[in-house]
């Protein structure tokens, strides 16, 4: 587990794909995904190493039901009973209701479901996670996903984007295409995200970026408009 600011948001290590956040807040511990299923492990594991225990985990906030973004959940769920928290568009598939949406032609993924976890909360876009951060702001992103949600928290500028856009060697790139239901709309997304002023981007894939992020941003955002 490393910090992106100490004492407040963490990532970890070792989870090969998908990238999981932690943040610390005055009553536990909310994990922004994941990753994959031995990812659950993983995570509980280096939360322990820095002093947690399963039960400081009070929320674990889904931004979209992609198997390297659940692929944990359902170990991570059993073992600290944390809330999990969903946009309405990604809950039926977090609990195995329906398969996992896809793009409608092209090369796309095979069919899939994943392992049932119950939702517990569904969030809309513009509504604040109050005892997330001091206030974390969801924002329906879809594209990607339907339902795909990132995140903003103001005082201290970190912009969850979860899949909108990946970062890869360095460079921010488009999500993968085969893994992507709409892409049109997910440029819509990346535009959406382009009007806030991060300090840190934080992706589903990739490193943080700590330096110029509202630049970069706005950058990358032009690139693909
Ligand atoms: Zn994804």
């Amino acid at each position: 587990m490393k910090p992106i600011i100490p004492d407040l948001l963490y990532t970890f290590t070792g989870l090969i794909a998908g990238r999981v956040y932690a943040i610390k807040d005055p009553d536990g511990i909310t994990i922004i995904d994941t990753g994959i299923s031995l990812a659950g492990k993983r995570v509980l594991k280096q939360l322990v190493d820095a002093g947690f225990s399963a039960q400081d985990v009070k929320r674990i906030i889904i931004t979209h039901a992609h198997p390297d973004h659940v692929g944990g959940l359902p170990y991570l769920h059993a073992q600290t009973g944390a809330q999990v928290i969903s946009s309405a568009l990604e809950k039926p598939v977090i609990q195995g209701e329906i398969t996992i949406p896809r793009r409608p032609s092209g090369m796309r993924p095979p069919n899939t479901t994943v392992k049932h976890v119950p939702v517990a909360r569904t969030i809309e876009d513009g509504e604040v996670l109050g005892d997330v951060m001091g206030g974390l702001q969801a924002l329906h992103t879809g594209g990607h996903a339907p339902g795909h949600m990132a995140f903003w928290q103001p005082q201290h500028q970190v912009l969850f984007c979860g899949d909108v856009i990946f970062r890869m060697r360095q460079k921010m790139t488009l999500p993968w295409a085969m893994l992507t239901v709409d892409m049109a709309q997910n440029k819509q997304s990346i535009q959406k995200l382009a009007t806030f002023t991060p300090k840190i981007l934080c992706f589903g894939h990739g490193v943080p970026i700590t330096e110029g992020a509202t630049e970069k941003l706005r950058d990358f955002a032009k690139q693909v408009n």
